[in-house]
């Protein structure tokens, strides 16, 4: 049993939100139509918005002018990320925790959750489980605690990439733990992760107080703000950034997350890579607040904004949400979804249609199979992917943005979209799924507008369907 890192901050290290500043732009009148077309247009040119900016598009009151955002943030994604949807599944690797976050069925205070570290005999056989299913890019979810120290996530990062079954791998581990110091990010970079995510859960200073006990490590606020600065400072440029929404006013939550962005960006040369934007939902033994639950109408608009505000990160959509509204939210910007999720700690391996509450962090509210998932993305014209070629040819952080920012992405994005969706056709896919599945790829090939790329997909995707050839990625 190792011991948790100390709780040094990074050098240069600051407290960059500003409650205050951030209630007084949203307490600002409604803006005229006029200021709202301007926000509009800039972010179809692609610029990130101000927080000042974000702050106009959250004070709409007008149902009229919400559709134009609606609208707007869809022709940006359509513009940005065209029709893809990449996907993942999360994996819960351990519940011990040393905090006691008062939404959250794993805290230390919680006498009727039972507890479980996979050990790597598990972790192989969640691994091989996702894998026959199809799954490429996983994301390994931690509690905060001595156990899972470093040393303890790089094994099971590695462990993961190790475990191969047929043709199946997983190219990608992203990950969601505690804050570590920047040694500890070395060691769990060193092991070949994509994203490092940790979330503030809340961004109001008095809520988080509130919901994260002083007596706990979580309960230290600066700490868990620098986290990802000690993370950049470590070599992790793919960075996740995001809150629980529920714990305090939405559009506050917002606001912040894009000033994260911008510090960031401001301090490192590059944004997060992602933002997630979790819901609240009944966990074991929690008594939720219903003061700041999001509708579904507002969490449309929280999705749409978000889009507007931040063009090049990703946004992350999970299985917390129904079926119907991740269908509708989609459109809105989301650029990543979870797909055959289980977050019952051995829930992958153990296949069933029932939640355990003992065992989950939360409920979830769409337990459909990847494969159930895969079908309706297709049959509401989008593209599923699997990708994983920037992370694994460095195009990362700073580097990625030059890719992304004058579009090239699409010439590699689309693509290789098209010959990972094809390998899950020929190797996982049921008959329904590749029925529709096949046709969309010939569609989208003759969207591709370059001759030469085109006919090089075309082969690719031939030696996918007639050899063993693999992971052929641009
Ligand atoms: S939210 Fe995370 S840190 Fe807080 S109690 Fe739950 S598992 Fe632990």
């Amino acid at each position: 049993m190792s011991t948790l890192p100390d709780m040094a901050l990074s050098a240069g290290a600051s407290d960059f939100i500003d409650d205050a500043k951030l209630c007084a732009l949203l307490k600002l009148p409604p803006p005229d139509a006029a200021e709202v077309s301007d926000v509009l247009a800039k972010s179809l040119t692609k610029q990130p918005l101000t927080v000042a900016e974000v702050a106009a598009l959250l004070r709409c009151t007008d149902p009229a002018q919400h559709e134009q955002i609606f609208e707007t943030a869809r022709q940006l994604k359509r513009d940005v990320y065209g029709n893809r949807i990449v996907l993942f599944a999360p994996l819960y690797v351990g519940n011990h925790c040393m905090n006691d976050c008062q939404y959250c069925a794993f805290r230390r205070s919680n006498p009727d959750v039972e507890r479980q570290s996979l050990t790597d005999a598990d972790v192989r056989a969640e691994v091989e489980a996702l894998e026959r299913e199809g799954h490429k890019r996983i994301i390994l979810v931690f509690g905060e605690h001595p156990q899972y120290s470093p040393e303890f996530i790089a094994r099971t990062v590695h462990t993961v990439y190790e475990t191969r079954n047929g043709q199946g791998e997983i190219r990608r581990v992203n990950i969601n733990a505690a804050p570590l110091d920047e040694a500890g990010y070395k060691v769990v970079h060193q092991a070949g992760i994509g994203t490092f995510q940790v979330f503030q859960e809340t961004y109001h200073h008095a809520t988080y107080a509130r919901y994260h006990p002083a007596n706990t490590r979580k309960g230290d606020y600066l700490y868990r703000l620098d986290a990802l600065s000690r993370a950049q400072r470590a070599g992790i440029d793919d960075v996740g950034i995001g809150a629980l929404f529920g714990l305090y006013d939405w559009r506050f939550e917002v606001l912040a997350l894009v000033e994260h962005g911008l510090y960031l960006q401001q301090r490192f040369g590059v944004g997060p890579h992602t933002i997630s934007f979790p819901r609240i939902q009944q966990a074991l033994g929690v008594d939720l607040d219903e003061q700041y639950i999001v509708s579904d109408y507002d969490f449309k608009r929280l999705v749409a904004t978000l889009r507007l505000a931040v063009p090049y990160t990703g946004l992350i959509l999970t299985a917390r949400e129904s079926p119907e509204i991740r269908r509708e939210v989609l459109g809105f910007g989301v650029s990543q979804i979870d797909a055959g999720t289980r977050i019952e700690l051995g829930g992958y391996s153990r296949r069933t249609n029932a939640q355990c509450p003992v065992r989950e962090q939360f409920r979830i509210a769409d337990m459909r199979s990847l494969d159930d998932v895969m079908r309706e993305l297709i049959e509401d014209e989008y593209l599923p992917s699997f990708c994983t070629a920037c992370y694994r040819l460095g195009r990362t952080g700073e580097h990625f943005m030059e890719f992304a920012i004058p579009g090239f992405i699409q010439n590699l994005c689309t693509p290789n979209a098209l010959t990972t969706l094809m390998e899950y056709l020929i190797d996982y896919a049921s008959p329904a799924t590749r029925a529709v599945g096949v046709k969309i790829i010939e569609r989208e090939l003759e969207k591709i507008p370059q001759a030469a790329l085109r006919e090089k997909v075309k082969q690719r995707l031939r030696q996918i369907q007639e050899t063993d050839a693999r992971d052929l990625y641009f």
